[in-house]
Order: structure tokens, then sequence, then C-alpha cells
């Protein structure tokens, strides 16, 4: 099951991925706030389920950069690695505000960026919680690293925002994006009710509405809320950004088109005790509940698997999707 998927085959997979659990997980009403928000209010894979049902030209590029990905990940194989290095990424920060507490300080962002440059670079203080058991297959050093290039503020009467990217026009009282076929995007906005955050897929890479949405309160770490206080709401939606799907691949049993990470029966909340068993197809599994691309709390991940980092250097590589990033 964990064996990559193309063209019809994946496409298939992702509808039927549309129509398992997953929905009832959704929201109903994101203006809820709910007193315990919870990762499986990140939408990101049913919303990219609806672009690639209704526009073809989405449905192609998807099944471009998966026959991208696998093309690199065979040339890995031979020898053929990445020559250049590490990608540093230049990020841009929206900063949509209505309260002083929602015009996030410089330091914070900051310390954000920091977050994903440890998380990315394996440099967490928590990377020795990983159980020797998959300590193999850590990812280590992704060779991904980000850059703040600026912070564009903006103060706003709107209350809560939608999944519906009104946040990334200025039109619709956001910030229009900085150049996102260069730029790495991030919106950082007040309120999303029980939404931590959102991304878009590589498949939309350099398109008006590309990048990551953070909910204020769960970006950085110095005044963040817990229990997603320590920045990896970010990292989660970055791995989708660069390409990573849920590590339960959105169904149950689901597949995250990476080899090395156990199949699991459905997402993790909260702060699993290791080890935590799954039975797929009949196989009983210790599975990476640790993984970033898990749900659980921020305390409780800490591990990109080496597959997935095979992944998301596939779509930053020269030749990939989101290549253009590494012009500046
Ligand atoms: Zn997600």
């Amino acid at each position: 099951m964990k064996k990559l998927l193309f063209g019809v085959i994946a496409l298939g997979m992702l509808a039927a991925c549309n129509t398992t659990e997953e929905t009832a997980n959704l929201t109903e009403d994101t203006n809820a706030r709910t007193a315990t928000a919870s990762r499986k209010s990140c939408p990101s894979e049913e919303i990219r389920a609806e672009l690639l049902k209704n526009d073809a030209k989405a449905r192609a590029r998807f099944a471009a950069i998966e026959a991208g990905t696998e093309k690199f990940i065979q040339a890995k194989k031979l020898g053929r690695v990445l020559a250049d290095g590490t990608v540093e990424i230049p990020v841009v920060v929206n900063l949509l505000y209505r309260t002083t507490a929602e015009n996030l300080s410089d330091a914070r962002i900051a310390e954000q960026i920091a977050v994903l440059n440890k998380d990315f670079g394996a440099t967490n203080s928590d990377v020795n919680k990983i159980p020797a058991e998959f300590a193999s297959v850590a990812a280590g050093d992704t060779k991904v690293r980000f850059r703040l290039v600026k912070t564009v503020r903006k103060s706003t009467t709107v209350r809560s925002w939608k999944t519906n990217d009104a946040m990334k026009k200025a039109s619709t009282k956001g910030i229009d994006a900085t150049d996102p076929t260069q730029y790495f995007n991030i919106w950082v906005v007040g309120d999303m009710g029980s939404i931590l955050g959102y991304a878009t897929f590589p498949e939309s890479a350099g398109q008006w509405n590309d990048g990551v949405v953070l909910a204020s309160k769960y970006t950085g770490v110095t005044g963040a809320t817990a229990p997603y206080n320590l920045g990896r709401t970010a990292t989660h939606e970055v791995g989708h950004y660069l390409n990573l799907r849920h590590i339960w691949g959105d169904a149950t049993c689901g597949n995250d088109f990476v080899a090395d990470t156990p199949t699991q029966t459905s997402s993790n909340g909260g702060s699993p005790t290791y080890p935590l068993y799954n039975t797929c197809g009949g196989v009983q599994r210790s599975v990476m509940f640790m993984n970033y691309m898990d749900y659980v709390y921020d305390s409780a991940m800490y591990m990109f698997s080496a597959g997935q980092r095979d992944r998301m250097q596939a779509v930053v590589a020269a030749g990939g999707a989101r290549a253009g990033l590494r012009n500046l």
C-alpha cells in the first residue's frame, strides 16, 4: 500500500480518501471556536481534493509532480544526489491583525522561523526522543532552510477568517502574495476558529494563493497557545507545502506515498504513549505518531522520516515544482 501510485490511480485514491472518515472530521462551522482546538481541523487535503475535482489543469500538475518525484527518488538511489546542498527558502510573512495580541512581534516571527530551521535541520531539542525503532529512518537534516525576507503587516476589522483564501488578496481584505514563484508566503491571521492552519501543495506552486496560513495564537512559541505552542503548526503546514501528505494518508490505513512511514489506521491526537500499535491489512505495526505530519500535540511530534525528506527535496530540487524558490 505504500508504493507510489500515479495518474488515474493516484487521483482515484484521492477521491476515495475524500469520501472516507476524514470528511466526518471536518469542522462544520469554521467560525465555531472550540475549547480544545485539534489538528484534526487541518483541512488541507480536503481543500486540495476539491481543487483537483474541479480543475483539470491542477490534476495534470499533480500527476506531473508525482512522476517527477518518483524520477528524483530513482536518481537519488542511483547516486545522483543533490549536488548543490541545502536550499534556503526566502519567506515573506503577511500578518493580518485586529487586536494587539494578534499583531505578533518581530521577535515572535523570528522565533517561528527558527523553529522551522531546527525542525527541518533535525537540531530540535527533542530530536533525541525519536524511538530507537525509528532512528534508522529518521530524516536527519532535510537540507531545507528558511530565511525571513520581510514581514508585511496590515490592520483589519476582520474577526474570523475561513479557508476560502480571502486573506491572500487585498481585494478581499487580505494581503496579496509577494511573487509566489520565488517566495514562500505565509499568512498569519488572527483567528480561524478551530482551524490551526492550512497549506497549498506543490501543484499550486506560483499561483496567487500559494503558501501557508497560520492562526496567530499557534504561531511562534513565546505567548502561543498550548498545546500547540511550539511552532509546529508551521512545521506541519510547510510539510504539505513541500508535498508531504498526512502520515495516515487521509484514509483508513491510507497511503502517504512514503515507504518508510508505517501504515496507520488514522490520525493520532494528544500525546500518545510509545509504542502504539495499529493493525492494517492484518499486519500489526508500531506507528510513527511522533511524525510532524500526524495530528499530535506540538510536544509529541519531533521527526520527519527519510522518505519524507526525499519528497521535500524533490520539490525544491533544480527542475522541481518549487525550483523557483532557489532563485534568490
Ligand atoms: Zn495537515
